[in-house]
């Protein structure tokens, strides 16, 4: 049998997300996995033989995990003009009902394309459409795909159930978990069917609107986004969001919690006890929830935090790089909470341990290679956000040559390779 290809990449800085950055850094790949990441001083004696990757003014860090997408909706026009959340989540409603039935499959090939060229090698999507679910690719990022659940009327959950369990089928390999929308789209009996499954993603406390209808029942929910509907809501669950997924015993590890913008200090505390995830999607949240949401209070509370750039209809694009910008700007994390948040925290919440988001020896060897200049590597891959090769498996990605500027590094056995042109 054939021995598995090693490969010894060095670049000016390597992220590990473990610990501080290393100047001058190098992480040694043997077929799909990492053996070693350290100094080249303290790597090279293993790597004897191997092939040379030395990307000269890079840094090397995980690939971005993007932990909250809906990839879908790529291509949907973001609606426009004033009016709050509870009219906003009703055009997207407009929007996916007049879309050509036809479009889904095809939207979800070109978002992953996107969400690859942009470094990301994990996306978690929240998928509705039959003919989405089976549109992820096989190759070039890592899918995890959460079927939803949407049901107002506890008569009606079996049914829903029905679809989320046809949604499934659809969705393998690629099948993660399953995301009851939020505590205004789905009835407490529908939860309570989502807990037979281990990972659940749930929009929760993302509008005050939101808050309003678990509340009270009343408000925008109510009179703008249901009575335009033509249906009934759920029965409202009489207290705060975060609270009612812990009544129910759905706040839990496996559980990712997507906004938690409007949270107390006793709900922050609440999702630590229990173990459960949070997802931050700041620049959906300026354009929908009011407020940024408390990242600062979630980190030092000990949640796993990760990031997602949510639809393009919130946020406008699936660049995580934009958002880890704005979680900086929006909740004061330094440049290495982002990234961190953006790679191994998104890992952490989604359920991936070390198999993704970190460099360590024995983990998945993705490998993202960005063009980075400075004294600060954190601030700079911030500051560049330009992706200038991934390898996933220990595999180049597949985009290589698609036309972009993604993949252009060659490898070669026992020599060098430098940066491509593009
Ligand atoms: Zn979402």
């Amino acid at each position: 049998m054939a021995r598995p290809v090693r490969r010894l990449y060095t670049a000016s800085w390597v992220l590990t997300m473990d610990g501080p950055a290393l100047e001058g850094g190098a992480v040694l790949v043997e077929g799909p996995v990492i053996r070693a990441v350290g100094r080249p001083a303290e790597v090279a004696p293993l790597a004897a033989g191997a092939e040379r990757v030395d990307l000269p003014g890079c840094t090397l860090l995980p690939p971005l995990v993007n932990a909250h997408a809906h990839l879908e909706l790529w291509g949907l026009v973001p609606p426009a003009g004033p009016g709050g959340f509870a009219r906003w989540v009703l055009q997207v409603v407009a929007r996916k009902r007049s879309a050509a039935p036809g479009r889904w499959g095809p939207a979800v090939a070109e978002a992953a394309r996107a969400c690859a060229q942009g470094g990301q090698g994990c996306v978690a999507d929240v998928v509705t459409r039959p003919e989405a679910a089976t549109a992820y690719p096989e190759q070039c990022l890592r899918i995890l795909a959460y079927p939803e659940l949407i049901v107002a009327s506890p008569g009606r959950v079996e049914e829903a159930w029905a679809g989320v369990e046809r949604l499934e089928e659809g969705c393998r390999p690629h099948l993660w978990g399953v995301s009851p929308h939020s505590p205004y789209t789905v009835c407490t009996e529908g939860l309570r069917r989502a807990l037979a499954r281990p990972r659940l993603m749930v929009h929760v406390a993302e509008s005050p609107d939101e808050i309003e209808f678990c509340l009270t029942g009343r408000g925008p929910i109510r009179d703008e986004l249901y009575a335009a509907l033509g249906i009934d809501p759920p029965p409202p669950p009489g207290r705060p969001p975060v609270e009612w997924l812990h009544a129910i015993g759905a706040l839990r590890p496996g559980t990712t919690l997507v906004h938690a913008v409007h949270l107390g200090a006793e709900h922050v505390a609440l999702v630590a006890r229990a173990g459960a995830g949070v997802v931050l999607c700041p620049r959906s949240n300026r354009r929908l929830s009011g407020r940024p949401a408390p990242g600062r209070e979630l980190l030092e509370a000990g949640v796993p935090v990760g990031l997602g750039t949510d639809s393009v209809l919130s946020s406008g694009s699936l660049d995580l790089w934009a958002d880890a910008a704005a979680s900086v700007e929006d909740y004061g994390w330094t440049p290495q909470e982002a990234l961190a948040a953006a790679t191994r925290g998104g890992a952490r919440v989604l359920g991936l341990g070390r198999e993704a988001g970190c460099f360590a020896p024995g983990a998945s060897a993705d490998i993202l290679a960005v063009r980075a200049w400075g004294s600060d590597p954190w601030e700079a891959t911030l500051a560049d956000r330009r992706a200038v090769g991934m390898w996933l498996g220990g595999e180049e990605g597949s985009w290589a040559g698609s036309g972009g500027s993604f993949g252009t590094y060659g490898t070669e056995s026992g020599g060098t390779s430098s940066p491509g042109s593009s």
